[in-house]
């Protein structure tokens, strides 16, 4: 085996694969990653304390395989091992797990998963979006930096899958499944009617173009996930209830 590839994903935190630490230099520190690092300090129990790591400004990191400390580089200048499969050196990261396929954006100024190949940079909504949603989703400025409105973790840099929806909202894969589970079909930031999930169901709400008192079955194809994001493509298929008052609740 090659030196390069010594312990190669044999080392890491929770959240990588990765063959050195990292030195915070808000804090001086030493961390496995910088989710590790901010998990940490945002549970200190002083508010004045909590802070994020801010990834650009990391030059130190400690080889996991001697424990030397040293600038930031792929390769250890001491026992000569590749620090991580994947290194970007504006972002100070490294990932031993390149099947994950990252790549860093420019526009985003980060590194991301999922294949380049896969992906195209939306001006607008300032993200890395699927291809599937090119010329086929609402913009909406700035889309990506906002907290998700369910569970309040910013969806830029998150690590776990977002979607997309309609209106151009987003919130986390999971956060939005939930959501969907507890009937609810509203984006809780626009409010604007939608109907999704990959099932197909009787809704009494008046989703396409405010049919109350009409039940309307709504199917809903829901597109394979590409990498991170998801296109939720909501198709109204047909109406077949005729007049059912009763029906509706006054919902919207
Ligand atoms: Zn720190
Ligand atoms: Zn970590
Ligand atoms: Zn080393
Ligand atoms: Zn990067
Ligand atoms: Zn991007
Ligand atoms: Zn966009
Ligand atoms: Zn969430
Ligand atoms: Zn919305």
């Amino acid at each position: 085996m090659e030196r390069l590839d010594f312990g190669k994903m044999s080392y890491g935190c929770k959240h990588y694969h990765r063959r050195c630490m990292i030195r915070a230099p808000c804090c001086n520190e030493v961390y496995g990653c910088r989710h590790c690092h901010n998990e940490a300090t945002n549970m200190l129990d002083s508010i004045a304390d909590r802070h994020d790591i801010v990834r650009y400004d990391v030059t130190q990191v400690i080889c996991s395989v001697c424990d030397s400390e040293q600038p930031v580089a792929r390769q250890c200048t001491n026992c000569g091992v590749n620090m991580g499969e994947y290194y970007c050196e504006i972002c100070k990261f490294f990932d031993d797990d390149t099947s994950k396929e990252q790549f860093h954006c420019d526009d985003c100024g980060i590194c991301r998963v999922g294949g380049r190949e896969n992906y195209f940079h939306c001006k607008k909504c300032g993200s890395c979006y699927a291809l599937s949603l090119r010329n086929n989703h609402s913009c909406v400025e700035n889309s990506m930096r906002h907290h998700c409105p369910i569970c309040y973790e910013y969806l830029f840099d998150s690590l776990k899958d977002t979607t997309v929806m309609k209106c151009g909202h987003t919130m986390h894969s999971e956060c939005y499944n939930e959501m969907i589970k507890r009937s609810s079909f509203s984006c809780p930031i626009c409010s604007k009617c939608r109907v999704s999930g990959s099932f197909v169901r009787n809704s009494t709400r008046g989703c396409s173009g405010g049919r109350h008192g009409v039940v309307v079955r709504v199917e809903v194809t829901v597109e394979a996930a590409i990498g991170d994001f998801v296109l939720v493509e909501a198709v109204v298929r047909g109406v077949i209830g005729a007049k059912a008052t009763k029906v509706c609740n006054g919902d919207g």
